[in-house]
C-alpha cells in the first residue's frame, strides 16, 4: 500500500537516510526501531510528504507521488500522522479539532462528520468531552483525542512517531489500548514507539534503522528472540 523505494536524504555533510526502502502491507503493522537519531522521524515525514528526499520515490498503492506540495495535500489525508506532540488547536474545542480536516480540506458535509466524529469519540471513551478544550484534558485524552481526529479523515494508513513519549505512564496504556484496538480492526499502521511490550503485543514485522539506514526488517517474533543482530541485541539491553 504505502512504499518507500531507495530513498535517500542528505543535509549538508550528514546523510540522514542512506538507501531506505520500505513497504507497508494493507491491515499490516510494521513497528520501526532504533537508536536516538537514526532518523525514524525523518523517514515518517518523508512518507507524509512533510520532508523532502533527494532521490527515491514514495508510492501509495503504486503510484508515485511527486513531491509538490499541491499534490501531497491530496495525499496527506490518506496517510494520516500522530506525533508527540498533540497540536491541538488550544482555542477550538475537541470536536471542533477533530472537525477541522474533513470540513476545511476534505469539504465534507458537516452533519454528516460530527456524526461519525461522536461516535469515534464515543468509542474511545470520551463522548463526554467534545466541547472541551484542550487544557481542560489530560496528556492521554489529548493524544486520544489526535488519534480521532486522524482517523476522520479516513486514513488508509495511519503513521504514529512516539505518541506516548510525553506521557506519564499511567496515562501511556490508555493510549496505547486504543492502537491495539485499530490493529484488532484491521487498520493499517506504521508505528515509532520505545514501548518495547507494546510492539510485541502489535507488531507483525518490525523495521530495525540504524545511522539512517535499515539494517533488520523482520517479523516480531524473531526480533526479539536471541537470533536477533548484534546491533539489534545491543539496543534491546540498552533499553533494560
Ligand atoms: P529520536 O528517537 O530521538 O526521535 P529519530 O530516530 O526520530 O530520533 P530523527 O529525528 O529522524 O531521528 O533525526 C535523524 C538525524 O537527522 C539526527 O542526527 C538529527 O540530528 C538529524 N536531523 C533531523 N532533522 C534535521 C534538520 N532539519 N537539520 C539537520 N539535521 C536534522
Ligand atoms: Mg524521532
Amino acid at each position: 500500500m504505502l512504499e518507500a523505494k531507495h530513498i535517500s536524504k542528505t543535509i549538508g555533510d550528514h546523510t540522514i537516510l542512506k538507501d531506505v526502502s520500505l513497504k507497508i502491507e494493507k491491515g499490516e503493522v510494521l513497528v520501526l526501531l532504533g537508536p536516538s537519531g537514526s532518523g525514524k522521524s525523518t523517514l515518517l515525514r518523508t512518507l507524509n510528504g512533510l520532508e523532502t528526499i533527494d532521490n527515491g520515490n514514495i508510492l501509495l498503492n503504486n503510484e508515485a507521488l511527486t513531491l509538490t506540495e499541491k499534490s501531497w495535500e491530496k495525499v496527506r489525508p490518506e496517510v494520516g500522522m500522530v506525533f508527540q506532540s498533540y497540536d491541538l488547536f488550544p482555542n477550538l474545542t475537541v470536536l471542533e479539532n477533530i472537525l477541522l480536516g474533513p470540513i476545511k480540506v476534505q469539504k465534507r458535509d458537516k452533519e454528516n462528520v460530527t456524526a461519525i466524529a461522536k461516535q469515534l469519540l464515543e468509542r474511545i471513551g470520551l463522548a463526554d468531552k467534545a466541547e472541551s478544550y484542550p487544557r481542560q484534558l489530560s496528556g492521554g485524552q489529548k493524544q486520544r483525542v489526535a488519534i480521532i481526529r486522524s482517523l476522520v479523515m479516513v486514513p488508509q494508513v495511519l503513521l504514529f512517531d512516539e505518541v506516548t513519549a510525553s506521557l506519564d505512564p499511567e496515562m501511556v496504556r490508555e493510549v496505547l489500548t486504543v492502537i491495539k484496538d485499530l490493529a484488532g480492526q484491521g487498520m493499517t499502521m506504521l508505528i515509532v514507539t520505545h514501548e518495547m511490550n507494546f510492539a510485541k503485543q502489535v507488531a507483525d514485522r518490525i523495521i530495525f534503522m540504524d545511522a539512517g539506514e535499515i539494517i533488520v526488517e523482520t517479523t516480531a517474533t524473531s526480533f526479539f528472540t536471541t537470533e536477533a543482530h548484534p546491533r539489534v541485541k545491543q539496543f534491546l539491553s540498552s533499553l533494560t
